[in-house]
């Protein structure tokens, strides 16, 4: 053990053209190593560094810091002295000092969640030697101002953790202007700084009883070991859930020599993409700041300006601003830097090439110098996600497999959700225009503070500018508005990352946290108003504006038909109402898996005769609420199957416990009393009588039919006869009649006997007759273990996998909600299993079950219609188990249909 920890490389070199890794090695390396290692290895000018390993992060989790120093320190000292021979300065040396950036990178990008430190190596003496080799006392001071600031919120702990907590530095400086009657930052004069960098120091020893560490390499380690706590710091852990990236990938840390974008008018710092993240449109473009350090670009506290002269011609145009104007003091990168521009231009082309897919790309330029420091590909909304994959297709720059390779299936989850009534629209009034950051309509009432979002059902989250911390709310807002910040402020590509609606940089907003009013000319807004953003035009609207389905049009129908071409497992939907049949069939699905008959029985007219029939003591009683029911369950059931064309059709026998169509209220059940001439007592004995202590667990599924045979008559004939008269009109259907929450092959019998005999009566009274098939959802585990008994009798098998995981992990449906998210959180579980298949346990069942039907009936028609179905994980496993079908939502059929060609694609590959 101990030779082969030894032998293990823990420390991957890269710069000036060569690098010990490649972008393959994302789990090893991260995704920013890897890119840096494979960009150095092609030739682009990346600042010479090092990745410590993902691998060393879980060994830090495991045995703590002096191991993980011991594992490393050599390789650590040897790619310092690499990274100062190639730049030809020396860590912590007073004449001509190397700084460096210590830098996480998981093997997802995951924006701002974990922790920086830049200008490390800094103390007393290097930052005069840093004078000396810049001519820059300004510069020299102000990096290590930064440095003292950023080392003591990461390292030292002394970053605020709520919004009523002071940042001490903050404080400092804020103390300073207001003494100085200065307001900006860069208004600080070398003395200033000097005083800062003092006070800092003196409020470092304070908070933290130590002095500030001077020694570079203490520094080193420092930031190296906070980086790897910061995986497991409370955003990163929140945002790790959200996407479900297990604990156990850990972060990579990538040290990197400092280059400078802040050393003067010839310097600058950016960020660019090689198409257009919001849209997709193959358009280079980006923004950057003259003299500014990389995270003034993305906090939004300086406008930055357009990297091409397009870009800003456009930006200036919404912005309301004069070409003079624009050329004088918001110049692109085009017209100001353009032998910059046209080697910054050339770069993004070859890194498009080669990683065949959006880049977005950082980027530094030191003293006329420009240095690449990172890309990756780049994070978009679903338009563009869709738009780029057909349009790099269409190029010829990847295949039709490759395209549908490059869709991440969620994503098209924002294309499926409503936009903005056009009609509505037109009506609706404008108050001002800030960034189209990313697209959508979002309509909801204002909060100002992320931690407030939840206030509301609908709220928009209305920031100056948002940070990290506020991701939590962000997500829960159905929009976000920015008064600053450009296209790749922390807002905006946050929310597009999230598929989130955004408008950024609404430079006209007036913003008051504290009276908590939003300003717009001489509209005042509240708290709780209502307002309306479309992030496809930038466009503010006062209000609540009406939404319209979305259509599947343009290269989204390409990608479909696409999807078609290769997807194996067919796609069937979950829809009650002939509504969601006729959506779901506009998406593409390919039959219905699951109708629940009892979410009918809701509708107002219909839970009365529901409610009867429930009540009913005698049998005589209960059909006769049944024939009332009967002609409403016909009609919806002649709906779907005209909804669906001929399509297979699977409706699944009422299913929950009865308990949950009584009234518990005393106003309606006084109102049921007088409506049926009984006693109230009489309704409140029944209620009681019908409360049971595992609901989940109790007279439900099968049990109910197989208690009250006149409920699954009443419903087989209400499916036979709605498929008899369709058929008259010529639509021939094959309905597929499914009993639930079979555990043993007798409950199926007897109610397959009932279906049969009651379909068999109806034909004989009608002279005719069609084709049918009677099957059952495995559901309970014990179905799932005598599959090939069930299998005898069944004609399919559909599995119910939000029962079958309840019941096999014990977790109520009812009660997970308590505990699962704590369970998530403290990493006991990965993800929730009602949402993902858990393919280790249940997912043992649905193979099992498998298997054993069909080893009965080679043929068995199989397919999933628990929630799973629509999710994409789950999707491939079904697939790779030999389902016939998925089911899922009307507005996930088409995720599936795409999920359906990439795991078919897969097992080719
Ligand atoms: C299931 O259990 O997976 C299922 C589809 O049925 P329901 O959610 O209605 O119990
Ligand atoms: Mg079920």
């Amino acid at each position: 053990m101990e030779v082969l920890e030894g032998l293990k490389t823990r420390v991957y070199r890269f710069g000036n053209k060569t690098a010990d890794g490649n972008s393959k090695m994302k789990n090893l390396l991260g995704g920013k190593g890897a890119n840096l290692a494979e960009m150095s290895a092609i030739g682009i000018p990346v600042p010479p560094g090092f990745t410590i390993t993902t691998e060393v992060c879980t060994e830090y989790n495991e045995l703590g810091r002096e191991a993980v120093i011991e594992f490393i320190k050599e390789e650590v000292e040897q790619s310092i002295a690499n990274i100062e021979s190639q730049m030809g300065t020396t860590f912590g040396d007073k004449e001509n000092p190397l700084l460096i950036s210590v830098r996480s990178g998981a093997r997802v990008s995951m924006p701002g969640m974990m922790d920086t430190v830049l200008n490390l190596g800094m103390n007393d003496e290097v930052v005069l030697g840093l004078v000396k080799r810049t001519n820059n006392e300004q510069f020299a001071w102000d990096s290590y101002r930064r440095f003292i600031q950023m080392y003591g919120g990461v390292v030292l702990g002394m970053k605020p953790e709520s919004k009523d907590d002071i940042d001490p530095f903050e404080e400092i400086m804020e103390h300073l202007k207001h003494k100085r009657g200065i307001e900006l930052d860069t208004d600080f004069t070398i003395q200033d700084l000097q005083d800062l960098v003092y006070d800092f120091k003196d409020a470092v020893k304070k908070r933290t009883g130590q002095d500030f560490p001077t020694n570079p390499w203490d520094q080193l380690w420092g930031a190296i070991m906070a980086v790897f706590n910061s995986w497991n710091g409370d955003r990163a852990v929140y945002y790790r859930n959200m996407n479900g990236y297990p604990a156990d990938w850990g972060t990579a840390v990538n040290v990197q020599a400092m280059v400078y974008g802040n050393m003067g008018t010839n310097s600058g710092t950016g960020v660019c993409f090689t198409r257009d993240a919001g849209t997709g449109e193959n358009v280079f473009n980006g923004e950057y700041l003259i003299n500014a350090q990389g995270e003034d670009v993305v906090a939004g506290v300086r406008t930055p300006q357009q990297i091409t002269k397009l870009g800003s011609q456009r930006w200036a145009e919404l912005a309301k601003i004069e070409e003079a104007d624009r050329l004088e003091n918001y110049p692109s990168l085009e017209e100001l830097m353009p032998s910059i521009f046209n080697e910054l231009n050339e770069y993004q082309d070859i890194l498009e090439k080669h990683y065949r897919d959006m880049q977005d790309m950082e980027f530094t330029i030191q003293d006329g110098k420009l240095w690449i420091l990172q890309t990756r590909n780049g994070k978009r909304t679903g338009a563009a996600t869709v738009k780029i994959a057909m349009d790099l297709l269409k190029e010829g720059m990847i295949n039709e497999k490759e395209a549908l390779l490059l869709i991440e299936p969620n994503k098209l989850d924002e294309l499926l959700h409503p936009i903005f009534d056009t009609n509505a629209l037109k009506r609706s009034n404008i108050i001002a225009q800030g960034l189209p950051a990313s697209p959508g309509a979002a309509t909801g009432k204002i909060v100002f503070f992320a931690d407030e979002a939840h206030k509301y059902k609908h709220s928009i989250l209305v920031r100056i500018e948002t940070s990290p911390e506020d991701l939590e709310g962000m997500n829960i807002a159905k929009g976000i508005l920015t008064a600053r910040g450009g296209m790749t402020s922390h807002a905006a590509v946050v929310a597009r990352g999230m598929g989130k609606c955004c408008i950024s940089g609404a430079g006209a907003l007036n913003i008051n946290y504290k009276k908590r009013t939003l300003t717009v000319g001489d509209h005042e807004f509240h708290d709780g108003d209502w307002i309306s953003l479309n992030g496809s035009t930038g466009n503010i609207i006062e209000g609540k504006v009406a939404t319209m389905e979305p259509e599947l049009s343009g290269e989204f129908a390409e990608l479909m038909e696409l999807a078609v071409k290769y997807g194996k497992i067919k796609v069937r939907t979950n829809a009650d109402t002939p509504k969601d049949a006729k959506v779901a069939r506009g998406f593409g699905a390919q039959g219905i898996g699951l109708t629940r008959t009892e979410h009918m029985f809701f509708e107002v007219d219909r839970i009365k005769a529901m409610r009867e029939m429930i009540l009913a003591n005698t049998i005589k009683g209960r059909k006769h609420a049944l024939e009332d029911l009967l002609p409403m369950q016909r009609a919806d059931f002649e709906g779907i199957f005209e909804a669906m064309q001929g399509q297979s059709v699977t409706i699944r026998l009422l299913d929950p416990p009865l308990h949950e169509f009584v009234p518990h209220q005393l106003a309606t059940q006084k109102e049921l009393a007088e409506d049926m001439h009984i006693s109230l007592q009489a309704v409140k004995n029944k209620v009681a009588e019908l409360e049971e202590f595992n609901p989940m667990l109790g007279h439900r599924g099968c049990r109910l039919g197989n208690t009250y045979p006149e409920i699954t008559e009443m419903q087989t004939r209400a499916i036979i006869e709605a498929a008899l008269n369709l058929k008259e009109r010529g639509i021939i259907c094959k309905p597929e009649i499914m009993i639930p929450l079979v555990g043993t092959v007798r409950e199926f019998e007897v109610q397959d006997e009932i279906v049969r005999r009651t379909a068999n009566t109806i034909f004989e009274e009608r002279n005719d007759k069609i084709e049918y098939l009677v099957g059952t959802m495995i559901e309970v585990p014990r179905a799932a273990l005598i599959a090939d008994l069930i299998a005898e009798k069944a004609d399919f098998f559909s599995f119910g996998t939000n029962d079958l995981t309840q019941m096999t992990y014990g977790y109520s449906r009812d009660d997970a909600g308590k505990f699962l998210p704590i369970y998530i959180k403290k990493g006991i579980l990965k993800v929730d299993p009602f949402e993902v298949i858990d393919q280790e346990g249940v997912g043992q069942l649905i193979k099992l079950g498998t298997q054993r039907g069909r080893a009965t009936k080679p043929n068995l028609k199989v397919g999933i219609c628990g929630e799973h179905g629509g999710e994409p994980s789950s999707i491939e496993f079904c697939y790779n188990t030999g389902m016939d079908y998925v089911s899922c939502s009307p507005y996930r059929v088409p995720i599936a249909r795409l999920v359906s060609a990439q795991a078919a694609i897969k097992t080719t590959m």
